[in-house]
């Protein structure tokens, strides 16, 4: 666990005993890492767990899901880069609107494409889609990743649960991601699946309730 790397290097650094400056530094990038990783940790366990009890606040608002899904492309693009792999979001012509809380539903998208792209070999694919359809709106993120077998598929929204694959255990993550995303889906009204099949990729659908449409937009592939 995190705590125990950093009580393990802050107890040696402590000790004194060390006296190349380059053994020294990483020391405390292992200390500074780790906390990082505790950090996200406890974040993610206070969100499920806030959004289990009930106790979850939604801050209610018109939620603008073209910019939000904009600007989550925009935040994990980096990530996509490293990787070579290739982050396309389709934008319909009519853009729906959402009423929910817009902060807690980028996480919900962050956590989706975060997770195409982690499970997803170099040179892959990740495809951001939005459409309305019978006031919901459907966004899904398809990638042409490793896949998640049929007996995997309900098990992976619980808390903690990461599929036992050396592909996975070798990325780091809390299995916490999909609990917090199928919770504030459901807290809106909405809903989320998975389409998955092994080695050939996995799509995730949220539908949530539709406020209006923007009539005025028009249909769009953004490489942003
Ligand atoms: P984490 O990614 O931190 O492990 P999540 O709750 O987000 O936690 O995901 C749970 C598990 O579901 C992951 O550990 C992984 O096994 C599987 N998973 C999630 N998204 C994907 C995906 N796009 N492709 C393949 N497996 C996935």
């Amino acid at each position: 666990t995190p705590l125990t790397n950093i009580r393990a290097y802050a107890e040696t650094l402590s000790q004194g005993v060390l006296d190349d400056e380059q053994t020294i530094r990483e020391c405390y990038n292992v200390i500074m890492g780790e906390t990082q990783r505790l950090n996200r940790l406890v974040e993610d366990i206070l969100n499920v767990s806030q959004l289990e009890v009930g106790s979850a606040r939604l801050d209610v608002g018109e939620v603008q899901l073209d910019k939000l899904l904009r600007s989550v492309v925009q935040d994990t693009q980096g990530a996509a880069d490293a990787k070579n792999i290739d982050l396309v979001l389709s934008l319909p012509a009519k853009v729906p609107q959402l009423r929910g809380d817009k902060e807690r539903l980028a996480v919900v998208m962050t956590n989706l494409v975060g997770n195409a792209i982690k499970y997803t070999p170099a040179g892959g694919r990740v495809d951001v889609r939005c459409v309305a359809e019978n006031g919901r709106v459907r966004v899904s993120v398809t990638d042409t990743g490793i896949g998640i077998r049929k007996e995997d598929q309900e098990r992976i929204f619980e808390k903690f649960y990461r599929v036992d694959d050396e592909r996975v255990s070798a990325i780091p993550g809390t299995g916490l991601g999909l609990a917090i995303v199928k919770e504030t889906v459901r807290l809106h009204g909405g809903a989320v699946f998975v389409e998955s099949t092994p080695g050939q990729g996995s799509t995730f659908t949220v539908t949530l309730p539709a406020l209006a449409v923007d009539e005025s937009a028009t249909s769009r592939t953004v490489k942003v």
